[in-house]
């Protein structure tokens, strides 16, 4: 009998063994060719001496990046097998997301850096890359020229962040509200048990706050909009841009009780408002410890899609992303939201990639453009 015979293991072995020496052998060839223009780019990114800890914050909050990004964060670990990280990343975009996250990398006081984790490339641990400014200065920041202004204004959440790694997962949500449909939105959202977030424009009347309560009553989270939803206004200056978010963030407060530590921009961190200011307007809202989420599926519901345009977005773009966050508006002008919200629902409820529809919280990692 063949099959569990000595000679069938010793086939078995000379055939993993050829394996192991040929493939890598004929992609070193193969991407040999193709190679020359890559390093050519590799180079420019490394010319522009990015910071590995910028990167690393970079690409937690990006479900987009390019092979050439990527391999230049993997230069910097000290994985240096290109070819390798070329072919993981044309084979399987979201395998390669999991490597990248594996990787769990850890920067150390002493300017080192170490990647950990199942990276299954040739090398895991390197000693120090290119030294940066960010990594090995140990001089304090200099106070924020905005630390006098609205001096109570601190996100008040400090619990440890830990990032949900699972795939698959859908957060409904919704600006602009709450709106003559919230209750629509709410009640759809119970029949199918699921839990989102919306984030609010808060008025300072009754049915309003009535809203806002019942919103946290039933399980969502409820974030940081605007007060104004006026562009030219709140993106002035970081002081106005802190001014409408002051208003906002209290009547939240007044209404339900929730200290908000999560925000989305009006048009989103980065709009044709806010190129002057966004950079410091992020940077104050950082540092006061709010975290901001902007999307990366788009129903395009403001812009006044169709039913039919926001179905087919909406479960177009949630294929292409291991964790959608889906922009939709609960606002009075936004009727065909609210027709098309259950259909969406079903659809990704029926879905073989079994979706799990969760609000955001902290712990969610933030997609920002
Ligand atoms: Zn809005």
């Amino acid at each position: 009998m063949y099959f569990g015979s000595v000679r069938f293991f010793k086939h078995l072995i000379i055939a993993v063994v050829i394996l192991m020496i040929t493939v890598p052998t004929a992609l070193a060839i193969g991407f040999g060719v193709s190679n020359a223009g890559k390093e050519a780019e590799i180079g420019e990114l490394k010319a522009q001496n990015v910071s590995l800890s910028a990167l690393v914050d970079y690409y937690n909050g990006k479900t987009d990046y390019t092979a050439e990004e990527f391999m230049t964060v993997f230069e910097q670990l000290g994985i240096d097998d290109k070819e390798f990280v070329e072919l993981l990343y044309e084979k399987d975009k979201s395998a390669f997301d999991k490597l990248f996250e594996s990787a769990e990398v850890i920067a150390n006081s002493d300017g080192s850096v170490e990647a950990g984790g199942d990276i299954t490339t040739t090398a895991v641990t390197t000693t120090a890359p290119p030294q940066t400014t960010e990594l090995t200065t140990t001089q304090e920041e200099p106070p924020s020229p905005y630390a006098d202004l609205h001096t109570d204004l601190y996100c008040e959440n400090t619990d440890d962040i830990i990032y949900n790694r699972d795939e698959n997962y859908i957060y409904l949500t919704f600006d602009d509200g709450p709106s003559k449909y919230t209750e629509n939105i709410l009640s759809y959202l119970d029949t199918y048990d699921i839990k989102a977030t919306f984030f609010v424009v808060p008025q300072d009347n009754e049915e309003c706050k009535r809203l806002m309560k019942l919103i946290v009553d039933k399980g969502h989270t409820i974030g940081v909009h605007t007060a104004s939803h006026v562009y030219t206004d709140i993106y002035k200056s970081v002081e106005a841009y802190l001014d409408d978010f002051q208003t906002a963030y209290d009547l939240i407060y007044e209404a339900t009780g929730v200290k908000c530590d999560l925000f989305r921009f009006p048009g989103g961190s980065l709009n044709d408002y806010n190129t002057a200011t966004c950079d410091a307007i992020i940077e104050e809202m950082t540092r006061r410890g709010f975290i901001y989420f902007d999307w990366n599926v788009d129903s395009e519901d403001a812009l006044g899609a169709t039913w039919t345009q926001m179905y087919n977005n909406v479960l177009n773009e949630v294929e292409g992303v291991s964790r959608a966050v889906i922009l939709m508006h609960d606002h009075d002008s936004r009727y065909n939201t609210v027709l098309v919200l259950e259909d969406i629902i079903k659809a990704l409820k029926n879905d073989p990639k079994n979706y799990t529809f969760d609000r955001l919280t902290r712990n969610v990692k933030p997609i920002q453009f």
